[in-house]
């Protein structure tokens, strides 16, 4: 089933890998202990780099070098306007180099290419432009006393700033944290997941010569245990900001507890109920449903992955979403054919495979799909499941790869219910053309993103986060500034009064 592609394809050509070492300071430079690890390509698993490892000690360095540009340095200093104007140049620099980085992030993550080149890199860079956008337009509140006072707020940027992020969105990720935090006028120590380091590299390479002085972007490279847990328990930053899973989140707050109390926001996992109506129409329907839970292969942390189907239309459905699964092509991210790569490495595929077993074993009805497919590499068939009970682990787990869970109701108290009967709360999909039942139920899930006749869909102005174990604080929209800002509050006594 899966395609394999090469550069004599035409579909890409192998750019030289230039980044492969920590970035701190404003040099790329070899961790202290000298180590390295290797990151591949999940289409084959062959290593594409080897990436520098950075641990505690280089964590240190980065910190200082965040210090001393947030303490000392021009960038919390300068104007916000001048920030947005040397952010707007970062912005421009990634876009001339679309096509590396759009080839790095398919490599590295095994992303469709084609959407790369309009979605992943082009939002990065959106990203910067919008919140460079922001800069200049950060402001306190006048206060009304009650006595004899003039009292108004400042906001001030944070400080040193821990960017923890995870392997899905390489781009994104790395832009929805470090944008904001740019903007605030924060420095900051970004750590990429182990499995996706190039892109994150490039970006710094972009920052230092688009004039973002040394310094205040940080890049460390390195494991989550070493590197990322020396950044959370570090007592020199100021917050955090991590996005990953809900296991790792727990760490990270306990560290910053343990540490400096350090905020925290938290961007975790998932399982996202789909909610489809009687009413609707059931091609549409599909095609929403498959958006929901295969897209990026299903390593998605919004993934609806939870299908609830009303009884009405549950066995057109079902034999519908079985058809159309028949024209899915499964196969190399280079080949703009393919609707779904490989996994990003061989943990998760595996992972991705034992959860399907689960299902199996469990007694669900495989639909489509159950297996790996390829020659090598880490590909695995578009898989939906049905009759799946909602005690299985399959409906309950987090599994982060192409894995559809089926589940038929009756009524919309029972819908909610069901999609309410989850540890996470990050986002739901209705589809039903019955304004009342959209509204009754988007009020009604506990979740912090609700999409109505649509799934995954993303603007910089929506703010997005979770509620329950998928964590708190917002990314995107301007909401996402106020995890790198403090409040301070100043009161003078107006003339006359007895102070
Ligand atoms: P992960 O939690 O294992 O890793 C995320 C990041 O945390 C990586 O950079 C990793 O190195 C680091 N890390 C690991 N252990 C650490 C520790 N002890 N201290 C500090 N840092 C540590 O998650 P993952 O496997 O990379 O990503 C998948 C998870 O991320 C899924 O659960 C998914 O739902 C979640 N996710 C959430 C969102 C969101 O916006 N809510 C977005 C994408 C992914």
């Amino acid at each position: 089933m899966a395609r394999e592609c090469n550069e004599r394809c035409g579909w890409f050509k192998m750019p030289e890998i230039k980044f492969t070492k920590l970035f701190i300071n404003g040099r790329f430079v070899d961790s202290i202990s000298g180590k390295s690890f290797e990151t591949r390509d999940p289409r084959s698993g062959e290593v594409i780099a080897t990436v520098a490892e950075g641990d505690k000690e280089d964590v240190d360095l980065a910190v200082k070098a965040a210090r001393k540009a947030f303490d000392h340095g021009k960038w919390p200093r300068i104007s916000g306007f001048e920030r947005g104007r040397i952010m707007s140049m970062f912005a421009d620099l990634i876009e001339e180099h679309l096509e590396e980085l759009a080839i790095l992030e398919s490599l590295d993550a095994g992303k469709l290419h084609h959407l790369c080149k309009i979605l992943d890199i082009p939002g990065s860079s959106n990203s910067l432009r919008y919140f460079a956008g922001a800069a200049d337009k950060i402001h306190g509140q006048t206060l009304k006393c009650s006595g004899e006072f003039h009292g108004y707020t400042l906001k001030e940027p944070i400080g040193v700033v821990g960017l923890i992020i995870p392997w899905n969105f390489p781009s994104i990720m790395f832009h929805s944290k470090v944008a904001p935090a740019l903007a605030a006028g924060c420095t900051m120590i970004v750590k990429p997941a182990e499995q996706t380091p190039l892109t994150a590299l490039y970006y710094a390479h972009l920052a230092k010569e688009a004039g973002i002085p040394d310094g205040v972007l940080n890049v460390v490279t390195g494991f989550g245990p070493t590197a990322g847990a020396a950044i959370s328990s570090h007592m020199d930053v100021d917050a955090i900001s991590f996005t990953g899973s809900t296991e790792v989140g727990r760490l990270i707050m306990a560290a910053a507890a343990q540490s400096n109390l350090k905020p925290v926001s938290l961007e975790l996992g998932g399982k996202s109920p789909l909610i489809i109506f009687d009413d609707a129409d059931v091609e549409k329907a599909i095609e929403i449903a498959k958006r929901a839970v295969f897209f990026n292969k299903g390593e998605v942390c919004v993934a609806g992955s939870r299908v609830f189907v009303q009884e009405g239309i549950y066995d057109e459905f079902v034999k519908k979403a079985a058809e159309s699964l028949k024209n899915w092509v499964v196969g190399d991210p280079f080949d703009p054919h393919v609707n779904q790569g490989p996994q990003v490495d061989k943990k998760q595929f595996e992972r991705v495979l034992q959860y399907i077993e689960s299902g199996k074993r469990d007694g669900a009805t495989l639909l489509t799909g159950g297996k790996a497919c390829g020659e090598k590499g880490y590909y695995i068939e578009p898989t939906i499941f049905t009759d799946v009970k909602e005690d299985m682990l399959i409906a309950k787990d987090e599994i982060f790869g192409p894995v559809m869970s089926l589940m038929k109701f009756k009524t919309i108290e029972e819908a909610i219910e069901k999609a309410n009967n989850t540890i996470y709360g990050l986002a739901a999909g209705i589809v039903t053309n019955d304004l009342n039942i959209a509204n009754t139920v988007s009020r009604s899930i506990r979740a912090g993103m609700i999409w109505i006749n649509c799934y995954a869909a993303f603007d910089r102005n929506c703010p997005y986060g979770g509620y329950k174990m998928s964590g708190f604080g917002k990314d995107l929209g301007l909401q996402a500034l106020d995890k790198y800002l403090h409040e301070k509050t100043v009161i003078v006594p107006l003339q006359g009064s007895p102070w």
